[in-house]
C-alpha cells in the first residue's frame, strides 16, 4: 500500500503548496471558523495547519490516514452531490507516505487529544497529547524519501509564494473564516473573520489591492437555479496579467473554459486587447449540476448544463459592464 500511496502522492502532491491544500481543505470540511498556517522554509522543513473544527474521535485517528478512507462520502448516490471539498480519502495516506507525518486531534465531546505519527507511511499507535478541540497535522521533510521528487522543490521564496496565493484564494472562498499565515516564525497574513459583505469587500481588497473597490462593480443574480455573486473589476482598470481572477464554483475554485469563455465575451467590446479584467465571483448551483470529480488536484469542473451556465455568466456580467458606459 505504501507503493500505491506514494503513486497517488505523486498525482495530487506536487508541492508543499498541494499539502497545503488539502490540509486547509479538510478543515474547512470539519467546519473550523480558525485555520492557522506555519510554513518553514517554504514548506520543505515544516507545514502545520491547525484547525477548531470538529476534530477526529480517537478510534477513527488510524483510519483517517489510512487509504480511501472518507468520512464524507458513503455512497456513489454520494458522490453525485459532494458538497465537501474532498471526498477520495487520498490525501492524507498520500502525504503521509512522503513526509514524517503526525495528526492531533479532539473532538469537543472527547476529554484529551491523541496524536497519531507516521513515518514514510508506517503508522505508531495513537497517544494521548495535549491539544485543544480541533485538529492539527503537521508535515515535516515533505519528500524525503522520494529523492527525484524533493530534488524538483523550487527556491524557498517560490514555494512559499504558491502557498500564499494558495490561501488568498482560500481566504476569498471562505470569507466567514479567519486565516492567519505565518513564515518562518513571522506573520504573514491575517485575514479576520468577515460577518458583512463591507467586511467581506475589504479582504477581497486584501487579495486583489486596494484600487479594486473603487474599480469594481457589485455583481448580484439569480436564475434557473444559479446565483452568481461579486465583483468584476471595470474594463478601463484592467490588468497586463491575468492573474486578478478569481472564480468560485459551490466555493472550490475553479478554472474552467466554459467560465472563461463568458468572462471574454462579456468584456469582448470593452476591452482593449490584451488586457484582462480583475474579477471575484461566486457561482452557487445544485452540486448535482456540477461535477467536481473530473481530477483530483486541478481546478476543472464539468458543467451539465455547460450551455446554460454560459449564458447565465454572459448576460449577467454583460449587463453589469455594458452600464459602466458613457
Ligand atoms: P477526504 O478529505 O477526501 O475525505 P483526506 O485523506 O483528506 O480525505 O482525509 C481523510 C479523513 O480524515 C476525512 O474524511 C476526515 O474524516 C478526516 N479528517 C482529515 N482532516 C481533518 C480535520 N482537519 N478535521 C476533522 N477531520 C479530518
Ligand atoms: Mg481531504
Amino acid at each position: 500500500p505504501e507503493l500505491v500511496n506514494q503513486i497517488a502522492a505523486g498525482e495530487v502532491i506536487e508541492r508543499p503548496a498541494s499539502v497545503v491544500k488539502e490540509l486547509v481543505e479538510n478543515s474547512l470540511d470539519a467546519g473550523a471558523a480558525r485555520v492557522e498556517i506555519d510554513i518553514e522554509e517554504g514548506g520543505a522543513r515544516l507545514i502545520r495547519v491547525r484547525d477548531d473544527g470538529s476534530g477526529i474521535a480517537a478510534d477513527e485517528l488510524a483510519l483517517a490516514v489510512a487509504s480511501h478512507a472518507t468520512s464524507k462520502i458513503a455512497s456513489f448516490a454520494d458522490l453525485e452531490r459532494v458538497a465537501t471539498l474532498g471526498f477520495r480519502g487520498e490525501a492524507l495516506p498520500s502525504i503521509a507516505s512522503v513526509s514524517r507525518f503526525a495528526l492531533t486531534s479532539r473532538p469537543r465531546a472527547q476529554d484529551t487529544a491523541f496524536r497519531l505519527e507516521v513515518d514514510g507511511g508506517r503508522a505508531q499507535a495513537p497517544r494521548p497529547a495535549p491539544h485543544p478541540p480541533g485538529s492539527s497535522v503537521e508535515v515535516r521533510d515533505l519528500f524525503y524519501n522520494v529523492p527525484a521528487r524533493r530534488k524538483f522543490l523550487r527556491a524557498e521564496r517560490t514555494e512559499f509564494g504558491h502557498i500564499d496565493e494558495l490561501v488568498k484564494t482560500l481566504a476569498l472562498a471562505r470569507a466567514q473564516v479567519e486565516f492567519r499565515l505565518g513564515h518562518n516564525g513571522r506573520p504573514v497574513r491575517l485575514f479576520k473573520p468577515a460577518r458583512d459583505e463591507a467586511a467581506a469587500l475589504a479582504r477581497v481588497a486584501e487579495v486583489l489591492g486596494p484600487d479594486f473597490p473603487a474599480q469594481s462593480l457589485r455583481v448580484e443574480q439569480r436564475a434557473a437555479g444559479l446565483a452568481l455573486s461579486g465583483w468584476v473589476g471595470l474594463p478601463t482598470a484592467a490588468r497586463a496579467q491575468p492573474d486578478q481572477q478569481y472564480f468560485f464554483v459551490n466555493g472550490r475554485m475553479v478554472r474552467d473554459r466554459v467560465v472563461a469563455h463568458a468572462v471574454r465575451q462579456a468584456y469582448a467590446d470593452v476591452l482593449f486587447h490584451g488586457r484582462h479584467p480583475a474579477f471575484v465571483l461566486f457561482l452557487e448551483l445544485d452540486p448535482e449540476a456540477v461535477d467536481v470529480n473530473v481530477h483530483p488536484a486541478k481546478h476543472e469542473v464539468r458543467f451539465r448544463e455547460a450551455r446554460l451556465v454560459h449564458d447565465f455568466l454572459f448576460r449577467t456580467l454583460h449587463e453589469a459592464i455594458a452600464g459602466t458606459r458613457a
